[in-house]
């Protein structure tokens, strides 16, 4: 059996997927079914998976940011809660369930590893503080949207990746293909939806599922893809723009 040329004493048990060296069994490294020895693996050409995702750790994701302005705005509906007047004691019990909410949003808008649980303990509580307050047990659903964006705050791989939690390989690369590999064509699909309440956005966003529909390239590293994002941004605008056109057209006649 041949030596590993790194590692002298060491016994090769393969040759790198890049570059054809002999690596021994410590310094392999796996990545989506090819092995590699330790300096390819790590290369951002071979890596890019790896790479996009650990420039993102520690990073607020759109959901932190909104926990933020969602955290101010509950904190204000709190203070306008307790401090009506005439307001008795269940309505300042169902105004210190809103300040617990807005803390807990503000406490994981700060991104502290020990507080990532607080949203979660934060909609139990309030639940409970309405419940109590308004005397109805029925209350307490209530807190089902806080509950649910505490959940989606868990689950949220941007969210995971600004905890620094680990985040299984399969997961990245699903999240990739359906976020990161074409943004564009994803916020053009997003646009494409808001067109249809707001006049004139249908054209930017046909223009942006153009544009991201010649940018996809499956050869190129990282790949660029999302070629249903792009083509369903610019079907959708192409309909709002018939849709607006003839409401105009009617309204004039
Ligand atoms: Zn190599
Ligand atoms: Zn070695």
């Amino acid at each position: 059996m041949t030596g590993c040329p790194t590692h002298p004493g060491a016994e090769s048990v393969g040759t790198c997927a890049r570059c054809g060296r002999f690596y021994c069994a410590p310094e392999r490294i796996e990545l989506d079914g090819l092995k590699y020895c330790a300096d390819c693996g790590v290369r951002a050409d071979v890596d890019w998976l790896g790479h996009h995702y650990r420039k993102l750790e520690g990073t607020r994701s759109g959901l932190a940011w909104f926990l933020l302005f969602a955290g101010v705005g509950f904190v204000v509906v709190s203070l306008f809660v307790t401090f009506t007047p005439g307001a008795d004691g269940g309505a300042r019990l169902i105004g210190l369930g809103f300040l617990v909410f807005g803390a807990c949003s503000l406490a994981t808008f700060s991104g502290k590893p020990r507080l990532r649980p607080a949203l979660l303990v934060g909609s139990a509580v309030s639940g409970v503080l309405f419940a109590v307050g308004a005397q109805d047990p029925t209350a307490a659903l209530g807190t089902l949207p806080l509950l649910g964006l505490a959940a989606a705050a868990w689950t949220d791989v941007r969210t995971r990746l600004f905890f620094r939690v680990p985040v299984p390989r399969a997961t990245l690369r699903a999240h990739f293909e359906r976020e990161g590999s074409n943004p564009l064509a994803v916020q053009a699909s997003r646009l494409a939806l808001l067109g249809l309440f707001i006049p004139g956005v249908c054209f930017i966003s046909l223009v942006m599922g153009v544009v991201a529909l010649t940018r996809i390239d499956s050869k190129a590293v990282p790949p660029v893809g999302n070629l249903s994002a792009a083509l369903g941004a610019i079907v959708f605008s192409l309909f709002t723009s018939a849709f607006w056109a003839l409401s105009f057209l009617s309204a004039r006649w």
